[in-house]
């Protein structure tokens, strides 16, 4: 019983080390209390505040594209990006 909990710690540190590697990241995608899956789900990214949208293209390493003062050159890329994200187990992006 002792060793199993032992390789868990180690599977779970070692999942963690990808993580941040390739930037895999828990479904749904939260951030700052938005669930980003949903709203991609239902297009509704520009729903989101523009200083919001802003933080989440910096957290997500999201490159901008168009004018910074439109939500549409935040809430675009972001789509994209949680298109590439999207995970089959997530009930939000699975099929965005
Ligand atoms: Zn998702």
């Amino acid at each position: 019983m002792k060793s199993h909990s032992i390789r868990t710690e180690t599977l779970k540190r070692c999942s963690c080390l990808l993580k941040t590697s390739c930037r895999q990241l828990d479904h749904p995608i939260m951030f700052l209390g938005h669930n980003l899956c949903k709203l991609a789900e239902h297009g509704k990214l520009q729903e989101l505040r523009l200083d919001v949208l802003k933080k989440a293209c910096i957290e997500f390493k999201v490159d901008v594209k168009g004018p910074k003062t439109r939500k549409v050159s935040f809430a675009g890329p972001l789509q994209d990006f949680i298109v590439i994200q999207r995970s089959k187990g997530c009930k939000y992006c699975h099929n965005v």
